[in-house]
């Protein structure tokens, strides 16, 4: 049985000793043709402190700049990245194997709605709010609430989304003020530093810091001196990172696996179900935080869908429509679930895994009968989906309940008012109902999770809570030499205090009218200085 602890690597870099001497930790090759990739230049992870203080010296007037003013700067990304569409697909495919419809569709174009949803919202979302006093407790205070840039953020991302995942957190964080240091994952570091690219020129130097290098380069990031991290990645790495930024008490987000379930009820449209199943088991080869692993089907249906699902599966052409694994290490662990499953008894429909060393895993269909699989339990991260058959809804709704993680669950029925009502029984940071896992490229719509999948928001307002600040600010236009609770301390101001407790519901009736007519008796006595 896998787990989580089983899948860190104990000589991962981020336990070795910084040096500038570590060997460049980037693959050579593409996965999808061995075919040989650009040079990446590494950071040493001792020149980390120097690239965040550098950031920390630009970030001051940066965030003095006017809202409006970085939006417009950040805006011109947008057409950057457009017109460098087909660029950065096409490099996408070769460092990350995924097709390149995919690496369009995923990480190109809805990163152009998301500079709109950022730059043209910004302004408003940073403006300050007034907070209403109580005139007679607060006499003459006025209250205001403003967003404050947090400074300097250390942003570490995973290879599987290495455009559309960054992005997502750069735009928001630059706007808000924040200057970054970013750390891409080792894997897809040429598609970093094309992303790094889109923001050249535009910002004063120092605003967006690129750093390459492995775990140790990101290790230094989280130890150094920023002000929050923003991670996605394993919960492995997001527990090191919790505990580092808890030592130095600064606020990181998280966002982290995921083992997603599609609950199947009798009623679903079964064409749509088992189409929008195989997307999403299998869009860049299952290597997707909410892939879905997991399908609960009730039974009436289950026999239908299954076939549906195997015969789409099966259609499915190889180096068309999907592509190959990313990393030899994630293709180890898929296989592993895979053996350990049949080994179990688990029955596969469709697919299998490929021969030892290539990256070609297929998609993969399996019968489950039961939960205690690591297929079923572990984050697989790869083109396999398990269908289990339950009884009743409930059953299903018990069993996707029963994980750690809790990213993001698909309901599939007809009934939509019957859907929402069990949405509500999820615990999962996003339900879509008919329809899989693709939210995550919705700027306005709150991405997150419970549990082992992590606490962090990104996307939507929410997001802003971790890269900004409040800050209140009063300013007191009483103008007055005291105010009631400054010293000192008198008999007078303690009736005024317990009177104003009585009279506020500590007592009854009679015992509030005694009350006011203490205060009556006390306030200007203490307002005019006499006690
Ligand atoms: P990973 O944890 O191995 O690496 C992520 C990043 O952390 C990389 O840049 C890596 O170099 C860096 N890193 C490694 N050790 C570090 C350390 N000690 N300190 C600081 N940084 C360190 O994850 P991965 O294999 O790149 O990505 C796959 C994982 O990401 C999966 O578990 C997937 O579910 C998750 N993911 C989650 C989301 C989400 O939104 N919840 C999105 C995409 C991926």
């Amino acid at each position: 049985m896998e787990t989580e602890a089983q899948r860190e690597d104990p000589a991962r870099p981020a336990e070795r000793a910084p040096t500038a001497l570590v060997a460049a930790p980037f693959p050579e090759t593409s996965p999808l043709d061995g075919s040989a990739l650009a040079n990446v230049d590494a950071t040493a992870a001792t020149e980390v402190p120097d690239v965040i203080a550098r950031a920390r010296a630009a970030q001051l007037e940066w965030a003095a700049t006017p809202a409006r003013d970085r939006a417009a700067i950040v805006a011109k990304v947008k057409q950057r990245l457009l017109s460098r569409a087909e660029e950065i697909a096409d490099l996408v495919h070769r460092e990350c194997g995924k097709p390149v419809e995919e690496a369009a569709l995923a990480e190109v174009l809805p990163n152009a709605d998301l500079v709109d949803y950022w730059t043209q919202s910004i302004e408003e979302l940073l403006e300050g709010t007034t907070v209403e006093l109580d005139a007679i407790s607060y006499p003459g205070k006025v209250g205001r609430i403003h967003r404050e840039a947090r400074g300097v953020v250390g942003l570490i991302t995973p290879w599987n989304y290495p455009v559309a995942i960054p992005l997502r957190t750069l735009v928001p964080a630059l706007l808000a003020g924040n200057a970054v240091v970013w750390k891409p994952s080792e894997v897809s570091a040429r598609s970093g530093a094309i992303v790094a690219s889109l923001f050249e020129g535009l910002l004063p130097e120092g605003v967006l810091c690129l750093v390459q290098g492995g775990g140790d380069v990101g290790a230094a990031v989280v130890a150094g001196d920023v002000d929050a991290v923003v991670f996605t990645g394993s919960v492995a790495t997001g527990r090191r990172i919790a505990v580092k930024c808890a030592e130095r008490l600064v606020p990181c987000s998280l966002e982290l696996g995921g083992k997603d379930a599609a609950i199947v009820l009798r009623d679903c449209d079964l064409e749509r179900t088992a189409r929008g199943l195989v997307w999403g088991a299998f869009t860049n080869a299952g290597q997707n935080c909410a892939s879905i692993e997991r399908v609960y089907v009730e039974k009436a249906i289950a026999k239908a869908l299954t076939e549906r699902v195997v015969a789409l599966t099966k259609a499915l052409r190889p180096g068309v429509d999907t592509a190959v694994m990313t990393t030899e290490k994630q293709c180890a662990i898929v296989r592993r679930h895979l053996d350990e499953a049949v080994k179990a008894g688990a029955e596969v429909l469709a697919g299998g895994a490929p021969e030892e060393g290539s990256l070609a895993f297929p998609p993969t269909v399996v019968s489950v009968a039961s939960d205690d699989l690591a297929l079923m339990r572990d984050e697989t991260f790869g083109p396999i989906l398990p269908i289990a058959v339950v009884e009743t809804e409930d059953e299903a709704i018990e069993r996707a309940n029963a994980s750690r993680y809790g990213l993001t669950t698909s309901l599939w029925t007809k009934r939509i008012n019957h859907a929402h009502q069990l949405s509500a029984r999820l615990r999962t940071g996003v339900v879509t109902i008919n329809n899989h896992g693709f939210t995550a490229a919705l700027p306005a719509a709150p991405w997150t999770g419970v549990g082992e999948s992590g606490h962090g928001v990104t996307n939507s307002p929410h997001a802003l809570g971790e890269l900004t600040r409040p800050r209140f600010v009063l300013e007191d236009r009483a103008g007055g030499k005291s105010e009631l609770w400054w010293y000192p301390y008198t008999p007078v101001l303690r009736t005024i205090a317990f009177a104003m407790a009585r009279l506020r519901g500590g007592a009854g009736f009679f015992g509030r009218i005694g009350a006011l007519f203490q205060l009556i008796g006390a306030l200007p006595k203490r307002l005019l200085g006499g006690g």
